[in-house]
């Protein structure tokens, strides 16, 4: 084993087990996260909602479905570690919120364990962040004053990294109202998905 798989390796075990937060964990600690030193595409998103902690699988649910399609990729290349990383800003998920919604990632995750991941992962073809709290994170200053307008504004980040809202039903209205993603954004982020995989 290479010296970098053992490093990242290691870290995982150590992710794996651990419990910073787990006071704060209605539903327990779980982590998840999907990744090796030979993928190609990271995506980094929020945190697992209760599906996904119940199957341990990453976007195992409709918005998987959908991020997929905006990918151009059927769940066999998803979840094929060597192709594509999977990273929450939170690892395990973080309970309902009194309106029943997921509450945030816990930051004590990002804080403890997002740079130290990215220390061990590898240069990613493309990094797809998704949301505010990656947002956040990884853009810092570069990020704009929302979402929103963060999306609009992805050609300012692209080769590197490609800022996408969540692809949850919650933003069918967004979705709608912004024709310009499917029709200018999509095809970008299929395109590079594919050269990435060199499948083209
Ligand atoms: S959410 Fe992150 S910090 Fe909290 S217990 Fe899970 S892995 Fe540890």
């Amino acid at each position: 084993m290479a010296a970098s798989d053992r490093k990242l390796a290691s870290l995982l075990t150590e992710i794996r087990g651990c419990r910073i937060c787990e006071k704060y964990l209605s539903h327990g600690v779980r982590p998840i996260i999907h990744a090796s030193t030979r993928a190609r595409i990271c995506i980094v998103a929020q945190a697992p909602g209760i599906r996904v902690h119940e199957t341990g699988i990453s976007f195992n649910d409709p918005s998987g479905d959908r991020l997929r399609e905006w990918m151009g990729i059927g769940r066999e290349v998803f979840y094929d570690e060597d192709k594509v990383a999977i990273i929450g800003m939170g690892f395990c998920f973080p309970g309902f919120d009194a309106h029943g919604g997921d509450l945030p990632p816990r930051k004590e995750c990002a804080e403890a364990w997002q740079e130290k991941l990215f220390a061990a992962l590898p240069v990613f073809d493309l990094t797809l962040l998704i949301g505010s709290y990656a947002f956040d994170w990884h853009l810092k200053r570069r990020a704009k004053k929302n979402v929103s307008e963060t999306v609009k504004a992805w050609r300012d980040y692209t080769p590197a990294l490609l800022p996408l809202p969540h692809p949850s039903w919650r933003n069918n209205a967004w979705l709608a109202k912004n024709p310009w993603f499917a029709k200018d954004l999509l095809p970008y982020l299929r395109r590079r998905v594919k050269q990435a995989l060199k499948e083209e």
